[in-house]
């Protein structure tokens, strides 16, 4: 249970991260080496509770404080081996997850909680860096004759795969885009996590025998149904990438540009695929819409590309600084945040709403957003408003602001619709109202054989949720195939299938 009395001897402490006038000068990862020393008091401060609730909050049930435990003590190959029992990629969920578990841990009633995150970070980087990580581990010993097809490369769909593979299906991977990741390769920026990570992984998943199929558009070519009557199963991993419109006069002007077509281009230039970014802010006044995950991605970006200044703006009022009595633990504290970038610089501004954009007025600035125009709002006066139809103007003259990029990180409504609209189309898939796939309780969709997860059938969600999804949508998989095979060798107890 850790040390008896860590969490009374030691304060919760991450490692630093670089001085942010150096790391505005790059798109490396912020966070400096760990000191060892205090990544195994950190982990002594786990109480071991009897119950405990980070694992509920945490979508893959890792088994927190057994590996918290075997930090402490220095057994680092058992930390891992526990680990990777239940979630494929702790690389990701070590750098980006927000760590819902953290918020559900019993430290946090009344104090800080463990640095479960981090000490998750840790204990994969140490299991690479000893080559405890291989892909001979994983790998099945015996195939079992079936292929299943994985449509989209994000987080669920690399995790479905990964194990499918690892109980002896063989699997190939259809991605739409160039090179395989979802959204860690195209959205997320460097900042956050390096592409290295990412190409790390996919190694030792190509090595399990895992088949890439890069820049396939499923639903061109192949067709969805060509697609189900060449493989035993299909996985429909697409993501949520339709972006949330603003419709306000003034949208269609140049410089309005959605946040992902924004995050892409960079992560292309960083990565050496593009030579420069034609949406580059440099010297413009960006307003950013959206005060979320994908918003700050596009402030940290902006800063580094040397925007003249930065507003981000946010709909909804400020949360407050403590949990509010209607949102005790553990659940997710609704409260507030700064993100990395939003440490870097720019303004963050609350309860406003877009109400037009306006064009320069000058020959070379007509047909481009030069001015940004929001009003006030306020929220019920008894509580925090609990969504935007609660709240009202404030009468007075609106909030006009310099914008010559404006930066569209609203959210997004669901899976690309042409998408969809070829899966319903081609195969039958039933839709929900918001475009999302419909599954039952084994993410099974209406059509045998086809399962989904991730983004596509929850909404735009997080890496956890996707990686939890692709592990439980595989397990059905497995599960379908055996009942539909019954002859079919069985997993043996070299195959562990683990899941939640
Ligand atoms: C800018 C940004 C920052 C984020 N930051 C974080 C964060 O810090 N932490 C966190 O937990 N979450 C974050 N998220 C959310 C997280 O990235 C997603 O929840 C997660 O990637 C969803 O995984 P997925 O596999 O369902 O979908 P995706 O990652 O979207 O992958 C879907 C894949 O399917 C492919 N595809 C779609 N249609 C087809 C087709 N017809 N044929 C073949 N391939 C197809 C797409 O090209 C894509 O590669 C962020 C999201 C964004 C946009
Ligand atoms: S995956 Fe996320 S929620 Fe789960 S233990 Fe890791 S940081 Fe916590």
């Amino acid at each position: 249970m850790g040390k008896y009395n860590g969490f009374l001897q030691w304060q919760r402490l991450l490692p630093a991260k670089r001085a942010v006038a150096e790391r505005l000068h790059d798109y490396r990862e912020l966070q400096v080496d760990a000191d060892p020393a205090e990544t195994t008091r950190q982990a002594g401060r786990c109480m071991d509770c009897g119950v405990p609730f980070c694992q509920q909050g945490c979508p893959l049930g890792n088994a927190i404080p057994d590996f918290n435990d075997q930090v402490w003590r220095g057994q680092w190959k058992a930390a891992y081996q526990r680990l990777a029992a239940t979630n494929n990629f702790p690389e990701f969920t070590g750098r980006l997850c927000p760590a819902p578990c953290e918020a559900a841990c019993v430290l946090g009633i009344d104090g800080a909680p463990v640095t479960i995150e981090e000490l998750e970070k840790e204990i994969i980087e140490r299991a690479f860096a000893e080559g405890w990580v291989g892909a001979e581990s994983q790998r099945a010993l015996r195939a079992s004759g079936r292929k299943v097809a994985v449509v989209g490369s994000g987080p669920a769909g690399l995790a479905c795969a990964a194990q499918l593979a690892r109980v002896g299906h063989a699997v190939v991977v259809f991605e739409a885009a160039p090179a395989p990741g979802g959204l860690l390769r195209y959205g997320i920026p460097d900042f956050k996590m390096e592409k290295w990570v990412l190409d790390r992984r996919l190694e030792l998943l190509a090595a399990m025998g895992i088949e890439f199929r890069c820049s396939v558009e499923v639903g061109k070519a192949p067709t969805w149904d060509e697609l189900h009557r060449s493989f035993d199963a299909v996985f429909v991993g697409i993501g949520a990438r339709r972006p949330r419109e603003l419709e306000v006069p003034g949208r269609e002007l140049g410089g309005v540009i959605q946040a992902m077509d924004y995050l892409t281009e960079q992560n292309l230039v960083v990565s050496g695929d593009l030579p420069r970014a034609a949406l580059d802010v440099r010297g413009q006044h960006v307003v950013i819409l959206g005060g979320g995950d994908t918003g700050s991605d596009c402030l940290g970006t902006a800063l580094r590309q040397g925007a003249a200044s930065v507003h981000q703006l946010e709909l909804m009022p400020a949360p407050p600084q403590e949990r509010a009595a209607g949102n005790p633990w553990p659940q997710w504290p609704q409260i507030w945040r700064t993100s990395s970038s939003q440490e870097e610089g720019g303004a963050r501004e609350f309860a406003l709403r877009t109400t037009r954009l306006v064009a320069g007025d000058t020959a070379e600035t007509s047909g481009h957003v030069a001015a940004l125009h929001a009003v006030r709002l306020r929220g019920p006066a008894d509580r925090p408003a609990a969504h935007p139809g609660e709240l009202l103007e404030v009468p007075g003259e609106p909030l006009i602001l310099p914008a010559t990029t404006v930066l569209l990180a609203m959210g997004f409504v669901g899976p690309d619709a042409g998408v969809t609209a070829a899966l319903r189309d081609q195969l039958g898939v039933a839709l929900d109202a918001r475009g999302n796939l419909v599954v039952d309780a084994r993410y099974a969709t209406n059509v045998p054989g086809v399962f989904a997860g991730g983004d596509a059938k929850r909404g735009a969600s997080l890496i956890v949720w996707a990686i939890a999804e692709g592990r439980e949508a595989a397990r059905e998989i497995d599960a379908h195939l055996r009942q539909a095979a019954p002859w079919l060798p069985s997993r043996g107890r070299d195959q562990p299938f683990g899941g939640r």
